[in-house]
């Protein structure tokens, strides 16, 4: 008992529950061998849009109901073999086996909405936020640094791009 949660504890964040950086440092080489075979591998990185002023607009304790709510989003709209880990304050990576990148890019699209269509209560009423997505497809020749890296571009573009996007 007092093994696994321990176990919990290091692979998890507190605040969400998602997944943590360690648990993907363990996690990805798995992944890759295995998508080294013929099955796809796709990852989705989601980054809340203008956090930074929705905290300075609303104050930290309501920044922070938004990202469990986003996480939570998150982890309803994975499929049961995919993985939800918080890669930073604001940002989510969806560790997609058995997606190619059409199929990721749909759910991507899908969470995306999703979180757009959330409410959070605030003094002054009901506050939305919204959710860019940058989605990137393991290739031959990758190693898994390199498919991180492809995803942060992707989401650099759903950025520059206008944010509530998806790239
Ligand atoms: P962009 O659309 O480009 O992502 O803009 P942004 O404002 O979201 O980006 P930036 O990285 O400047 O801001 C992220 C903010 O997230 C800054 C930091 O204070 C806040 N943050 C990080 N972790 C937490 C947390 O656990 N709780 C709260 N409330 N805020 C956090
Ligand atoms: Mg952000």
């Amino acid at each position: 008992e007092l093994r696994r949660h321990l176990r919990d504890l290091a692979t998890h964040d507190p605040m969400t529950g998602t997944r943590n950086r360690r648990y993907l440092d363990d996690r990805m080489p798995h992944l890759v061998r295995a998508a080294r075979g013929s099955s796809p591998l796709s990852v989705v990185m989601f980054d809340i849009d203008l956090f930074k002023q929705v905290n300075d607009t609303y104050g930290h304790s309501f920044g922070d109901r938004v990202i469990i709510g986003i996480a939570s989003e998150l982890t309803d709209d994975a499929p049961t073999d995919a993985d939800v880990v918080r890669t930073g304050g604001d940002e989510f990576l969806m560790l997609l086996p058995d997606h190619d990148e059409e199929a990721a890019g749909r759910l991507a699209d899908h969470v995306r909405r999703r979180c757009a269509d959330l409410r959070f209560a605030a003094s002054v009423g009901h506050v939305g936020v919204t959710v860019s997505a940058g989605v990137a497809r393991l290739l031959p020749t990758m190693t898994a640094d390199a498919l991180l890296s492809a995803a942060d571009r992707a989401l650099y573009r759903a950025k520059v791009a206008g944010r509530d996007a998806t790239r």
